[in-house]
């Protein structure tokens, strides 16, 4: 019988700026400050770190946003420190699971965790030790894999709780429950089991990244019905960011620009294919740069000793594909460089993330051509088939779902290419957006091109187009998504547009003569400024998330009737070339060729394991 989950209706406390959380009035605050201090090394708390550690050792469930390198993990191993019993603690990769354990073990805390890869010597001597009733581990690390597929491991959580020792279950990276981030993994679902099977054990969910839809996903697979949700700015003001033509000469404009700003230090480069990572090596290498390949075909020994290479700096740049980075805590990244398109804009962000820990100065360099937007839209195809495939014996992601999931992925791109065909708005803003969150481009500070660029701007007024907009949401019945919308402003002519048509057809094409990013800077503003919601919702049985455009008809009435403007800013010197149009046009050109000369590539997953049962 396959799991079915329900929809659940769910109870969000917004817990950032609430006072109580911030208290120095709890029972354990002096425990928990003398060891922050003394266990940590740390001289204070980080942004958010109290106010989480107070709500989940008050019992709640607590769903936490934080940027990478933001001091997640403290937030639970404090409180596991301190609580009586154990923490379970469920972490994607051995990799990351094995470094954590080291620095638990060099600040004296007792962890342990459970994985295939053990002896089973070692496993048994764990397992004793849980069974055992003064058990001395205070953190228990396992994988997904291990809670999914492991009856030997949830008896023996049935058997720690029995006890009172399990005390508290910690998400880790939580967004790889949602097939709708970027990392999704399987086994990440079945987590939902236990909460079911302990539903008073407070439940902490940890991850970086922070778009609604996959909050929604993550809260409704783990099934918490009342959390507590903490996030903050994504903002990341030291990560200097710009989007640059892609052209044949690609490599040797990396190969300057790294000499010229970045010249022997540290640094990563995202490729699409392993292929291009291995390509882009060779031709650094006869640049003269200390640089290897890192992707998923290579044997596990062959990528370690490469990541040490480069963590010891005897090598500088790593040229890797996806499946390098999570957990990957070098503070000295200086650079970031995307050789070709990402896949989201979540994506993107939380790989530029991995630069400039340190909070020094640090590039993120994005080479962008529509050829390899043609060609990441392939792989989607390919990876979404074979995703279905892999997944087929879970219900919430069966076959009929894959199509959906193609879909969702378009998205995502989509809203990628739109991000390097915009010229104009300040790059943190449009990042920042889709993450939820309001940001003023003036704080930008110039560090990104499009503030750069933009030295004076002419202002326009826009409310035609705005109420066209807003029509056009009313006419499809409030019920489709904004790329949708644009596509039918614009006259496309696709499959799901056509069944439209009928209702729309006055202002289908009404947009026709804007230039490309205009109406969908335009409509993304209107979703900014709140005459437009984008709702996130779970559309069917099985769970899937959808986003949609409702019309908040309480301020679009002042537009439409009360004379309100909408006024815009435009760079005022629009330049000859502007680099993200020119390529796009060129690339249309040979778009024929580019779908015939398509490599046979395997597209790189972000590492996945596969555990065997400990029985
Ligand atoms: P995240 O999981 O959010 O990416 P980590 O938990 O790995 O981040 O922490 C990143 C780094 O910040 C670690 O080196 C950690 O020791 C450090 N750190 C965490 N909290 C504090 C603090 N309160 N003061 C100083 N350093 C901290
Ligand atoms: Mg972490
Ligand atoms: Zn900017």
């Amino acid at each position: 019988e396959p799991f079915i989950p329900k929809i659940i209706e769910v109870n969000y406390i917004e817990g950032s700026g609430d006072k109580r959380w911030s208290s120095r009035d709890f029972s354990w605050t002096k425990e928990l400050e003398v060891n922050n201090k003394k266990v940590f090394g740390n001289h204070s708390f980080r942004p958010n770190q109290r106010e989480v550690i107070n709500a989940t050792m008050s019992g709640c469930d607590v769903f936490v946003l934080m940027p990478t390198g933001g001091g997640k993990s403290l937030t639970y191993q404090l409180p596991a420190l301190i609580n009586p019993g154990i923490t379970l603690v469920i972490s994607p990769l051995v990799s990351l699971i094995q470094d954590q354990i080291m620095h638990l073990l060099q600040a004296n805390i007792p962890a342990a965790y459970l994985s295939a890869n053990l002896e089973w010597a070692e496993q048994q001597e764990i397992l004793r030790e849980l069974n055992s009733d003064y058990c001395k581990y205070k953190l228990l690390y396992v994988t997904p894999e291990k809670v999914a597929r492991s009856d030997v491991l949830l008896r023996q959580l049935e058997s720690l709780h029995g006890r009172e020792l399990l005390s508290r279950i910690v998400i880790d990276e939580a967004h790889c429950v949602s097939q709708w981030g970027h990392d999704f993994r399987p086994d990440y679902q079945g987590l939902g089991v236990l909460k079911q099977k302990f539903p008073n054990t407070p439940v902490l969910a940890l991850t970086a990244t922070a778009t609604a839809s996959v909050k929604e996903d993550v809260v409704q697979a783990l099934g918490l019905v009342n959390c507590v949700v903490f996030r903050q700015s994504f903002n990341r003001p030291n990560l200097w960011y710009s989007v640059v033509p892609k052209t044949k000469k690609c490599l040797e404009d990396i190969d300057k620009f790294i000499r010229e700003n970045h010249f022997d230090e540290c640094g990563i480069i995202y490729c699409l294919s392993r292929m291009d990572c291995e390509k882009v090596a060779e031709k650094l290498q006869e640049c003269g740069h200390k640089c290897a390949f890192y992707h998923g075909s290579m044997d596990p020994d062959q990528r370690a000793h490469v990541q040490r290479q480069w963590s010891k700096d005897e090598i500088n740049i790593i040229c890797a594909t996806v499946a390098f980075g999570m957990g990957i805590n070098k503070p000295d990244v200086r650079f970031v460089i995307h050789h070709s398109l990402p896949k989201s804009v979540e994506g993107y962000h939380q790989e530029c993330g991995r630069a400039g820990r340190d909070g020094q100065r640090s590039s993120c360099v994005l080479y962008y051509s529509y050829s390899d937007y043609i060609r990441v839209k392939h792989m989607l195809s390919v990876g979404a088939v074979e995703q279905s495939n892999m997944t087929s014996g879970y219900s919430r992601f069966n076959a009929t779902n894959s199509g959906r999931l193609l879909e969702t992925n378009t998205e995502n791109l989509l809203r990628m290419v739109s991000y390097c065909e915009n010229d104009v708005d300040c790059r943190r803003l449009i990042q920042l957006v889709h993450f939820g969150e309001k940001f003023d481009s003036s704080n930008c500070h110039k560090t990104c091109d499009n503030c750069v660029k933009i030295t004076s701007f002419v202002e326009k007024d826009v409310t035609e187009i705005a109420k066209q907009l807003v029509e056009l949401v009313k006419l499809t019945g409030q019920k489709v998504s904004a790329s949708h919308i644009l596509e039918v402003y614009r006259g496309s002519l696709s499959q799901m547009v056509k069944k439209h048509r009928h209702e729309t057809v006055r202002l289908h094409g009404a947009g026709k003569h804007l230039a490309k990013g205009e109406a969908s800077r335009i409509l993304h503003h209107l979703v900014v400024e709140d005459f437009i919601a984008e709702v996130v919702k779970k559309s069917d049985f099985y769970g899937s998330v959808s986003s949609v455009l409702k019309v908040n008809e309480q301020k679009v009435r002042n537009m439409l009737f009360g004379g309100q403007r909408i006024i815009l800013r435009f760079p005022s010197s629009v330049k000859a070339s502007k680099p993200g149009k020119c390529d796009s046009i060129s690339a249309k050109g040979s778009l024929a060729s580019a779908k015939l000369n398509l490599p046979i590539d395997i597209p790189d997953q972000p590492e996945t394991e596969i555990d065997l049962d400990l029985s």
